[in-house]
């Protein structure tokens, strides 16, 4: 009998908790300074900007840029797959979120638009994933959890 190979978890703490959980809900929220308002990821105790220690999760677009990514190689452990893609996505609301892409490498362009979707990888991991704007949410980061999933914009 072979386990199928799942993705690694995320180190989940009393910060980035909310994060997860909304993900797992379906809805992208960023944490959000009650005082000055800024957004900040990854989540943090205290706001870089005024130190208020007062923040609320803010769910958010999913609207973005891609800055940059990368395509993976070597090595790969299943269950990804060779030429998976990982980007930093910088949303409209001014804060940077590392994804997977799940499109092609040569469609990759760094400036263009991307969405940030909550994916579900298996039947306990929901992390964001980056698609490109009215294309179908398809995973190909990854052959042993290929799902399929209407788009959403
Ligand atoms: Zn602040």
């Amino acid at each position: 009998m072979t386990a199928t190979p799942t993705r690694q978890r995320p180190a989940v703490n009393l910060d980035n908790s909310f994060f997860f959980e909304s993900l797992a809900q379906g809805r992208l929220t960023i944490q959000q300074c009650t005082e000055c308002r800024t957004h900040r990821h990854p989540p943090v105790p205290m706001c870089p900007r005024c130190h208020s220690l007062s923040w609320q999760a803010d769910e958010v677009s999913g609207h973005g840029t891609l800055t940059t990514y990368t395509a993976l190689y070597h090595p790969v452990l299943p269950p990804f797959v060779p030429g998976y893609l990982v980007g930093l996505v910088e949303l409209d609301e001014g804060v940077r979120v590392v994804v997977n892409l799940e499109f092609a490498e040569d469609e990759a362009r760094i400036g263009m638009p991307v969405d940030v979707v909550p994916q579900r990888y298996d039947d306990d991991l929901v992390l964001p994933a980056g698609y490109i704007p009215g294309r179908p949410h398809v995973v190909v980061s990854s052959t042993e959890s290929a799902v399929a999933q209407e788009s959403r914009s």
